[in-house]
């Protein structure tokens, strides 16, 4: 059964990434436990590059359509899906949702994925790059703990540095184990609320974008 959905969900997966690839736009898939900071970093990343691209967002949430309201604030473009009880978004959805929200070509689209490390981890969007971000507010051991999300990641967001003194986090160990699990990742440690990090962060987006045009 599960097998099932992961194969149909691979298949719209693909299509997806073939829509998107055609028209030049680079699509995020953003993960995350809910509270680490994913909707706070996407406003200061629009406020930043929506000059430059048009930034366009998927917003995933069980309720409300609070995130989308917050990033249209900022600058996007946005489109809100409810899962009700679902706990992660499917290509199908965003499949409907790109139908809905009309990205322009050569833009970026971030679909911030519904807040766990766990199921949003099994379903492929169709995106380019898996951005998992992560916060010191939570254990510094999440690597171990929810290793699929990292093996399967692209990009590693270590928010909120901003309060590791006053946190127990462990910013070499945590490193330590999402190498282990990844060696791949390419890491960026911000805070989104004060601004570190968010020069290399928004860099490697704009080149990003231009290696996808
Ligand atoms: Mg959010």
């Amino acid at each position: 059964m599960e097998k099932d959905v992961l194969a149909k969900n691979a298949l719209l997966a693909e299509r997806n990434r073939g829509w998107l690839e055609g028209r030049q736009i680079l699509a995020l898939n953003v993960m995350s436990s809910p509270g680490a900071g994913k909707t706070t970093l996407l406003e200061r990343t629009i406020e930043r590059l929506s000059g430059d691209r048009p930034i366009s967002v998927i917003e995933g949430d069980q309720a409300t359509a609070r995130d989308a309201e917050r990033v249209r604030a900022a600058g996007a473009h946005a489109l809100q899906i409810n899962t009700g009880t679902g706990c992660h978004l499917d290509a199908q959805m965003i499949a409907d949702g790109l139908r809905r929200l009309e990205p322009a070509a050569a833009s970026l689209l971030v679909i911030e994925n519904v807040g766990n490390l766990v199921c949003p981890a099994l379903f492929d969007l169709g995106e380019r790059f898996r951005v998992v971000v992560i916060s010191v507010t939570e254990g510094d051991d999440k690597p171990l703990k929810y290793p699929h999300i990292f093996r399967t990641g692209d990009v590693l967001v270590l928010n909120k540095v901003d309060l590791l003194p006053h946190v127990s986090f462990d910013v070499r160990r945590f490193l330590d184990f999402a190498n282990r699990i990844n060696p791949r990742l390419r890491i960026f440690q911000v805070s989104a609320t004060r601004g570190d990090g968010l020069d290399a962060w928004c860099q490697w987006l704009k080149s990003s974008m231009q290696t996808t045009a």
